[in-house]
């Protein structure tokens, strides 16, 4: 490296006012057209350096059109029109059109030269049609040129600003060979070809095309897809740069691939280990070797937006920074499973050697390897590509401990992704690997197989392709690097529905913002259509919710919730539906949290209950469903704590209507009771049948769902239910039984008279015992008892239990109401995500 550098105290590199220089590459995302070639220029003439070099890709897609070409050439012909013609002459228009738009009145020079490129281009071509295949040695000349056009355009270019600048075509200087490990440059003779081409070029500004060179045999070849990095790294050797700076389409390296993981963060600096596993595990922003050339030289890379030229950008260099432990995740798809099992390998020394050596004399690369300790399987991850080649060579190489019965089997697992998670931070930190597989159990991931590199500076995973998505998004999440993600689905968008969709979408934003949890509301459905956004649902639900079209169907609602890919997914129920309910097993085996105030899973058949119990205990999803009980009071969290610290509750009474409790709260004997009801209806305190309130039966249902939380299976039948509708009153109509209700005045008073005789009030009350003997009904208390003394709508429940046996545990407060039933609802919900490792 030259001393045009100075580094300061934190091992950053400051610019100095001595001799520097630097080497600048840009992407085919940043030459995509002529517009984009002059913003180039702009930003690179914009620069004070006093040498600088700019290494270019192709025009954006024209690597793989020339490959295309190439392949369409080789390819059997049809009748007369090689098959090659158009997409060559699409190929010609786009560069001619590109040095028209670029150059202008200069442009006569440089069509010229373009057509005589492609002539040549159209010989090879035609060779290629003629011999009918395709020559490796051929595909390595054509798919390079596209880098040769793109450096002539911009050095053109640059020359008609007034630039003295000089093409450097990399096929010139550049000498390699093909290794095992990737390409190996030959420093010496490129440095002298250099060198000599230097004494004819000594211009200030020079452009070199990447990707292309030559081979020891003087063939032309290249250097790997997406090698222009690589080549920019070469070059910042071989001319001694101070800096490269590789210029792309995003603002740096990023936590994670952006198009998988849109909330991925952008890393300001990254050690060059960091660097060389991202890359390595396919992290596309920087080639895998472009790193090497730089360590030896201490040379820092910098990753940078065209677009953005003002941003940092991502520096890559020595220096580490462990402030996180987890930089980045990277994901490898098209991979395989390739497994060798066998009781006979367990012991044996030299298995994995003969394995290895099988699979590289089978021009295999294995990009993973992980062995149990009981050393009964290997199991090494492959290119899907190569993985039957693999499996062949391993079955090849222990024909004969397969045939003695030593080896059972050699298995291919085909659809494989390695997820990887990559920081120097990790080394020597308990946790990184639990955190990681916490994340991916919870997102229900199944993990295949488990490798971490002894340097502790990468955990890969193997997992099925089809999950990659999912997992990447989960454990993206599961290291802070963005948010929790929850798809939410919600059922019935009534009265409570909608009461839980304006609290979620108005806390929305602050959840993201202070506990970094995401709710993407993505379906709502109601008993008739639903709405199934892919994006999730922004701004004013109603809204969009009206114009939703799409019949009901609770099959597409689930797999559109499962298809988001999102780390979590949970459907708030709040239906009242027992169609619904049935679901929830279903829903629940799937990994989909359920949450919910309907009653109907709760207090209905005991066998839906056990699945539904049995599915999430299997799967770990959670079902929830606080609200079905006193709305957005805590009872039954409250109860699961006492079970939970081990208390046993002897029995549980308390008021569990809000209409009840507040129809018996005003009876006392100045107004009959046939007129509170008609008041409690207008109010719209009941439901509205009021029968439905003074049945029972709702809160006999609650019952049922204590007891069962409780540990004690009662179904609604097991409850003795005191009606307070007489017989002669519950088949007719709603209007005839609030004109006849007057019959039952009498009744009331005669008990209310009793009661108040016995210095008591009425109050309708639901009691368990210990011996599991469930009852509701209307009871005398007396005047000072908790549940005399209660407000309006007020709920109580008490907890009798061995810790709280004189004095009971009560819970108190407004049990009715569509806004405090829905923040129980919502606090269910956030239950749900502080489990899965928010932070609320
Ligand atoms: P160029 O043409 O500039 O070389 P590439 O398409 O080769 O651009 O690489 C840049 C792209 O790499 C980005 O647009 C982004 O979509 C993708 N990418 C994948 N993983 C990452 C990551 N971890 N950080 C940043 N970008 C990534
Ligand atoms: N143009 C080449 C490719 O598409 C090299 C590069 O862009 O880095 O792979
Ligand atoms: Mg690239």
């Amino acid at each position: 490296m030259s001393s045009a550098a100075v580094a300061s105290p934190s091992g950053s590199v400051q610019p100095s006012a001595v001799a520097r220089t630097v080497v600048h590459k840009f992407g085919g995302t940043s030459v995509a057209d002529a517009e984009r070639y002059r913003h180039v220029a702009q930003l690179l003439l914009a620069r004070d350096e006093d040498i600088q070099v700019t290494v270019v890709s192709a025009m954006k897609g024209v690597t793989d059109a020339l490959i295309g070409l190439a392949q369409a050439a080789a390819a059997p012909q049809g009748a007369d029109v090689p098959q090659w013609e158009d997409a060559w002459h699409d190929l010609r228009a786009r560069h001619r059109s590109a040095a028209v738009a670029l150059l202008a009145e200069h442009a006569g020079e440089a069509v010229e030269w373009i057509d005589q490129r492609f002539d040549e281009l159209a010989q090879v071509l035609g060779a290629v049609a003629v011999l009918g295949s395709l020559p490796e040695e051929v595909l390595q000349r054509v798919q390079g040129l596209g880098e040769v056009y793109s450096a002539q355009l911009l050095g053109l270019h640059l020359g008609a600003l007034g630039e003295d600048c000089a093409v450097l075509d990399a096929r010139d200087v550049l000498v390699v060979t093909h290794g095992d490990l990737g390409v190996d440059v030959d420093w010496a003779r490129s440095a002298e070809r250099l060198a000599q081409w230097r004494q004819a070029n000594p211009q200030k500004r020079v452009v070199a095309t990447g990707f292309v060179a030559r081979d020891a045999n003087g063939r032309i070849t290249t250097l790997g897809r997406n090698g222009s990095d690589f080549s920019g790294a070469i070059f910042a050797a071989l001319f001694e740069a101070d800096e490269l700076h590789i210029w792309t389409d995003v603002d740096g390296v990023l936590s994670a691939d952006p198009r998988v993981v849109p909330e991925a963060v952008q890393l300001e600096s990254l050690s060059y280990d960091e660097a060389c596993e991202l890359a390595y595990f396919g992290a596309k922003v920087v080639h895998p070797q472009t790193m090497y050339p730089a360590i030896e030289r201490g040379l820092p890379i910098v990753i940078r937006n065209t677009f953005q030229p003002g941003h940092p950008g991502t520096r890559i260099s020595a220096g580490r920074d462990p402030s996180r432990p987890v930089k980045g995740l990277t994901l490898s798809p098209n991979l395989a499973m390739v497994n060798l099992e066998g009781t006979g390998l367990i012991g044996v020394p030299g298995t994995a050697e003969r394995v290895f050596a099988a699979l590289r004399n089978a021009r295999v690369s294995v990009v993973m390897i992980s062995q149990g300790s009981s050393e009964h399987s290997i199991c090494c991850v492959v290119r899907q590509d190569d993985a039957e080649r693999a499996q062949a060579a391993l079955l090849n190489a222990f024909a004969h401990e397969l045939a003695v019965g030593q080896v059972q089997r050699v298995q291919h697992v085909p659809g494989i992704s390695v997820l990887a998670a990559v920081g120097d931070g990790m080394a020597g930190q308990p946790g990184i690997a639990a955190r990681l597989f916490g994340a991916l159990g919870r997102a229900q991931v199944n993990i295949r197989a488990i490798a971490q590199g002894s340097s502790e500076r990468n955990i890969s995973v193997a997992i099925d392709s089809d999950q990659a998505t999912r997992a990447l998004r989960a454990a993206h999440a599961g290291f802070w690097l963005s948010p929790q993600t929850f798809a939410v689905g919600v059922i019935g968008p009534g009265n409570v529905g909608g009461a839980l969709l304006d609290q979620l979408m108005s806390a929305r934003g602050k959840l993201l913002e202070r506990a970094r949890l995401d709710l993407r509301l993505r379906a709502i459905a109601s008993r008739s259509r639903q709405l199934l956004d892919p994006r999730g649902i922004e701004g004013d639900w109603h809204q969009a919710y009206a114009a939703a079209r799409e019949p009901l169907d609770l099959d597409r609602f689930t797999a559109h919730l499962l298809d988001s890919h999102l780390p979590h997914m949970v459907i708030v129920d709040c239906s009242g539906s027992p169609q619904v309910a049935d679901r929830y097993a279903q829903w629940l085996a799937a990994g989909i949290h359920v949450v919910t105030p309907n009653k109907q899973a709760g207090s209905g058949p005991l066998q839906r209950w056990r699945e539904i119990r049995a599915a999430a205990q299997g799967s770990g999803a959670r079902f929830r469903y606080e609200a079905t009980v006193g709305a957005g009071l805590p009872v039954i969290s409250t109860l699961r704590d006492l079970l939970d610290t081990g208390d046993k509750v002897t029995s549980i009474e308390g008021i569990f209507s809000g209409t009840l409790a507040w129809l018996f709260n005003r009876f006392d004997g100045s107004v009959p009771f046939s007129e509170l009801v008609a008041e409690a209806r207008s109010l719209g305190y009941t439901e509205p049948d009021p029968r439905d309130d003074l049945s029972g039966t709702d809160v006999g249902r609650k019952l049922v769902i204590l007891a069962r939380e409780a540990g004690c299976e009662l179904s609604i039948e097991d409850v003795q239910v005191e009606s307070l509708v007489p017989a002669a009153l519950r088949e007719s109509s709603v209007d005839d039984f609030m004109a006849r209700l007057r019959e039952v005045d009498d009744g009331f008073a005669e008990r209310l008279g009793q009661a108040k005789a016995n210095g008591n009030v009425l109050r309708y009350v639901a009691r368990l015992d210990a011996q599991g003997k469930a009852s509701v009904g209307l009871v005398e208390v007396p005047r000072d008892h908790a549940f005399a003394n209660l407000r309006l709508t007020d709920n109580i429940v008490q907890f009798t239990t061995r810790r709280y046996c004189e004095n009971p545990l009560v819970v108190q407060g407004p049990g009715a109401g569509p806004e405090v039933t829905a923040a129980g609802v919502f606090a269910d919900l956030l239950r749900v995500a502080a489990g899965r490792g928010a932070r609320l």
